[in-house]
């Protein structure tokens, strides 16, 4: 399970079709003060964190900012 993709509640298999379903681990640095976050993300995402960056994947992907930031980032997360 894509945890980007759970988050938006989206069908990550579905959405990277049967040839890239595979998960990649990733890590997020700078969005949460400087702590390292492990994440699981599909193909699709880890693309697009790869390529916009932590601020704007997370900017794309409010419901997972917002379940990153309840787990690890308390009430001091800011934009
Ligand atoms: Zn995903």
């Amino acid at each position: 399970m894509c945890d980007a993709c759970s988050a938006a509640g989206r069908n990550w298999s579905l959405a990277n079709g049967p040839q890239r379903s595979k998960l990649v681990k990733a890590k997020i640095f700078s969005a949460f003060n400087g702590r390292e976050i492990k994440v699981k993300l599909c193909y699709l995402c880890s693309i697009k964190l790869f390529i916009g960056g932590e601020k704007s994947f997370l900017r794309e992907n409010p419901s997972f900012n917002v379940e990153l930031s309840n787990q690890h980032a308390g009430s001091e997360f800011d934009f």
